[in-house]
């Protein structure tokens, strides 16, 4: 058995306690495994060990990670852009991958609905909301959510499905779950003014340190990396709380 499948069973585990914690279902919360600035054969690793879903910040890593496990002939898994993106890579974003969740401006929403090719699904997007940051951080401010929402709701080739945060670690569980609880409201509130459309179900909160916290807190879709695949020593890497540009 190796490492990363170890500790893939190791996360299930913390969240199905989680889940047992608050009575919650396990199955209504699901793991994204982030495997930023880890190569092909650490996706293929957890592939392995029974994960589909993938987080990845950085646009052109992704993009080659995304066709060598293609070449590499393992079956269909999902990708999702996690980092900020800048308006000269939505169109290898478009093209590559099927979710993206830090969709905090119109504008990079209506590239990527432009973009979006004809023979591919719609793209999955989330809104990243900004509950606990000043003005330079990544996200929208929840009382902007509402409008952006409506606007992206709107685009034809993109589906909207729910609200990601990356709120800044708190000094403990408890204020980290009141923080993820301001999240939680945002998205109960979007969800009631957009007619509350069955697409509209997800959750994004909750990372290797507070996936416990988020899940209390009503998450739907923890994003894992350094659990999983260990820690990051790339040089390039940007703690996420800095908000890592999609290069
Ligand atoms: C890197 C990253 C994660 C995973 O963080 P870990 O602490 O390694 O679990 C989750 N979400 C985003 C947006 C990230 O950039």
């Amino acid at each position: 058995m190796t490492t990363i499948f170890s500790n893939l069973q190791a996360v299930q585990q913390r969240i199905a306690r989680a889940c047992a914690a608050c009575g919650r279902d396990p199955a209504t919360v699901r793991l994204l495994a982030v495997s930023k600035t880890f190569g092909p054969e650490a996706v293929g690793e957890a592939v392995a060990a029974g994960q589909r879903a993938f987080g990845e910040n950085y646009v052109q890593e992704g993009v080659a990670k995304i066709e060598a496990l293609r070449e590499a002939g393992v079956g269909a898994l999902e990708w999702h852009c996690i980092g900020p993106l800048q308006s000269n890579k939505t169109r290898l974003v478009a093209e590559s991958f099927d979710w993206v969740q830090s969709i905090d401006r119109l504008r990079i929403a209506q590239r990527l609905d432009a973009q979006r090719p004809a023979h591919r699904p719609p793209l999955q997007v989330c809104i990243q909301v900004n509950v606990d940051g000043g003005p330079t951080k990544a996200g929208v401010a929840p009382e902007e959510a509402l409008a952006l929402a409506r606007a992206v709701a709107a685009l034809p080739r993109l589906c909207l499905r729910g609200v990601m945060a990356i709120p800044d670690p708190a000094p403990d569980p408890r204020a980290m779950r009141a923080v993820f609880e301001r999240v939680a409201e945002v998205f109960a509130n979007l969800r009631t003014a957009l007619g509350a459309p069955a697409t509209f179900d997800t959750l994004s909160m909750g990372m290797s340190d507070d996936l416990e916290s988020a899940i209390a807190a009503g998450s739907t879709m923890v994003r894992v990396g350094s659990a999983i695949f260990g820690q990051r020593t790339y040089a390039a890497d940007i703690p996420p709380a800095n908000n890592a540009a999609c290069r």
